[in-house]
């Protein structure tokens, strides 16, 4: 069964692969084997199906394709303005092609008396069209290569094109290549997901995405391959999914009891909201069944995730197991220990924190009150994983994370026990769209929170120039004089540590300014401090000494000040969506009405502008989750790297979610009517996921 994949032959042995060509393909695109060569997709397709006559052209911002005889050449111009200029005719007139550069190679090549298909952009002048620098190739050898038709165009450097792999360069290859894989193509999908969604063969798609003769087959192709890339993964994250129901059995959390009831009754500050109890339910369900659950809480910002995860935390107290929190940063770890522990204050629970700042002495002694069961429930950073940390029953992990972690680091914590493995929920911190979290955390069930507690007044949201700041800096006068306080943002340069630092500091200065001190007392919190510094500006904020909070990034700003109404985030063309969210999502935790305000400059993007509108057209972290993904696309949403599993090549997630939609179903009904793949018609499936597995398991990736 394993004999060698023609797929993975090195590309060296594709005719007109020499080693230079290969090291250069290597270095410039990581590709390395057949199967590599064949995921460079063109990146758009020039139509080459019509050829124009010189009466048709009509604008000059398409390009077009001509064919006719060259009947005149001259070299005009001196120096700079040296140029060779052909006249092509056809049965409807004339038009002139004119070169720059290259003159050596063009006034060889083109010769009066040839038949020529020329393609480019026409340029006017004077009502007369004329292409400078077209594509230009004999009549004969067009046909040849058979390039009517779409045309794929392929993403070069020019190191290759120096090498002669431009565009056309590639397509040599691909034709080369797809010579040699001719009959070799393993359809391992089964015979009635192919009919049941029209999809085209293998060979065919392989052939069609690189060589199309028209557009339907190429939509065809597509379809297809998108199909196949995500049905496969869709497979991998189910049977992990499922595997690990069979050989993971789970801790029956049978009882809840004493502290589950007390808590309810006596310390839970507020009424849960409906859907806080349906998916506390949803919770409870899962880990009384017998099987280990994992489980994703997605919830906006403000949503309420964390009590939800305390009382999970005390069912599983209930049923004699203890549990963990595990939080992004030190400052959000700190933030769940104080908020939980004061929660808890008058129960006999034991919470301990973890974190890099706990010191060698206390470690040792949490380390024992773990082991020996006297610690209840931890909280802590990345420190939790590391291997030094044992539970005497650890029962149920909570991770609430920033889209951190891929499944494999995630698998770390459900190996800290040989003899059973915890539950596992996972609490996003601003929602994701429906599709990408069917593939970033597709081996999870998910629970939604789609309901905030009563009583919150939607934060108003403005865009402001940087012109009205003097007004800005007025209405947050008059606020603090109301007793309010404020964050005022400023953005982290990613290009330089040192300017966002600058930058930082001049913004302090400015607000330093309008606001003197005594009177006003400010506080500043960025990366650079040492974190008992930072926790100190922090405190000050947080107790009310302090009016205003200047800081970078989310993170360090990512408390629970309820009496802070303003959020000013200066330079927003250089946040992204989710930020901003999550930044805003710091203001309107107490009673009075709550402002966010986005400072710019003028000169902004489209995109810029787009992400300003949105964030004040809504509140709604669903909808603004989609529109980021729609406007940065998967690979760029923070942590989808870290999951390695976006390395989709052709799938487009948030264009293609019914494609996503159909092949998760797929998946899903294989998994469960023949979920060891034993049936005659998944045995070629199965065969396909075994011999493709260590190579491409692209998921199981840890960046
Ligand atoms: P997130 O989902 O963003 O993690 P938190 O868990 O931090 O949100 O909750 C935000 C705030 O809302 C906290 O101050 C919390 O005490 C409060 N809260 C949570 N649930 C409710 C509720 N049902 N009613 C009122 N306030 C609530
Ligand atoms: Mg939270």
């Amino acid at each position: 069964m394993n004999s060698p994949n023609i797929m993975d032959t090195p590309i060296t042995y594709l005719k007109g692969v020499g080693p230079q060509r290969a090291q250069l393909l290597a270095a410039e695109f990581n590709i390395h084997t057949y199967e590599d060569l064949l995921n460079h997709f063109p990146f758009r397709y020039v139509d080459r199906s019509k050829f124009y006559n010189t009466s048709q052209i009509t604008d000059t911002n398409t390009y077009i394709q001509l064919k006719g005889f060259v009947i005149k050449t001259e070299t005009l111009g001196e120096k700079k303005a040296k140029r060779f200029v052909a006249t092509v005719k056809d049965e409807f007139g004339t038009i002139e092609l004119v070169w720059f550069q290259g003159l050596k190679w063009v006034s060889s090549f083109v010769q009066a008396g040839q038949q020529y298909v020329i393609f480019g952009k026409p340029n006017e002048f004077k009502g007369k069209y004329s292409f400078s620098h077209p594509e230009i190739e004999l009549f004969d050898q067009y046909i040849q290569m058979g390039s009517e038709g779409l045309q794929g165009i392929y993403s070069t450097t020019e190191k290759l094109k120096s090498f002669g792999l431009d565009s056309k360069g590639f397509l040599k290859l691909m034709r080369q290549l797809l010579q040699v894989l001719e009959g070799k193509f393993v359809e391992f999908l089964p015979d009635n997901l192919i009919r049941k969604y029209h999809l085209v063969e293998r060979e065919d798609a392989w052939r069609n995405i690189h060589i199309p003769a028209n557009s339907s087959d190429l939509k065809a192709a597509e379809l297809r391959l998108k199909f196949e890339e995500l049905f496969l993964i869709q497979m991998r994250l189910l049977k992990i999914k499922s595997k690990r129901n069979i050989i993971y059995k789970g801790i029956v959390f049978s009882k809840i009891g004493e502290n589950f009831n007390n808590f309810y009754n006596n310390y839970l500050p507020f009424e849960l909201t409906n859907a806080q109890k349906r998916v506390i339910k949803e919770i409870r369900a899962d880990m009384g069944h017998g099987k280990q659950m994992n489980r994703l809480l997605q919830g906006d910002v403000g949503s309420g995730k964390t009590v939800v995860a305390l009382i999970c935390m005390l069912i599983s107290l209930d049923n004699s197991y203890q549990s963990c929190l595990m939080a992004p940063t030190e400052i959000l770890a700190t933030q769940h220990y104080n908020t939980i522990s004061e929660l808890l204050k008058d129960m006999p629970v034991r919470v301990g924190l973890l974190t890099g700042s706990t010191n060698k002495k206390q470690r040792t002694q949490l380390f024992e009150e773990l082991n020996n069961g006297v610690i209840d429930i931890l909280i802590g950073t990345h420190a939790l994983i590391e291997d030094n940390v044992q539970f005497k029953s650890l029962g149920f992990v909570v991770i609430d994370e920033q889209h951190r972690f891929g499944v494999e680091q995630r698998s770390k914590l459900w190996n800290k026990n040989e003899h059973y493995v915890p539950h596992v929920l996972v609490m996003t911190a601003t929602p994701i769209p429906r599709t990408l979290a069917m593939t970033v955390y597709g081996d999870l069930d998910v629970s939604i929170i789609d309901e905030l507690p009563p009583g919150r007044k939607p934060i108003m949201t403005v865009h402001r120039f940087d012109d009205k700041r003097l007004d800005v800096y007025e209405f947050i006068r008059k606020q603090i004089h109301e007793g309010r306080q404020a964050y005022i943002v400023f953005p982290l340069i990613e290009e330089s540590e040192k300017m966002s630092y600058k930058n930082l500091m001049d913004g302090y200065d400015m607000v330093l300014q309008r606001f003197p001190m005594p009177k006003y007392q400010i506080s500043i919190v960025h990366g650079q401090m040492k974190p008992k510094v930072k926790d100190w500006e922090m405190q000050r904020f947080l107790n009310g000494t302090t009016h205003i909070m200047v800081a970078t990034t989310v993170i360090e700003v990512g408390v629970n000040v309820p009496n802070a109404s303003i959020m000013l985030i200066e330079s927003v063309e250089r946040f992204g969506l989710s930020q901003l969210h999550q930044l805003r999502g710091r203001v309107g935790r107490g009673a009075d009405q709550s402002y966010c305000i986005l400072m710019s400059s003028y000169k902004l993007s489209r995109e810029a502008r787009l992400r300003i509108e949105t964030m004040v057209r809504t509140n709604d972290g669903f909808e603004i989750a989609e529109v980021d993904l729609k406007l940065r696309g998967p690979g760029n949403i923070e942590g989808t790297q870290q999951s390695g599993l976006i390395d989709l090549k052709l799938t487009n997630i948030s264009q293609d979610q019914a494609i996503i939609e159909l092949a998760r179903n797929a998946a899903q009904q294989i998994i469960n009517d023949d979920p060891d793949l034993q049936h005659p018609e998944h045995v070629a499936l199965l065969e396909y996921l075994i011999q493709n597995k260590k190579s491409k398991s692209n998921w199981s990736r840890i960046s």
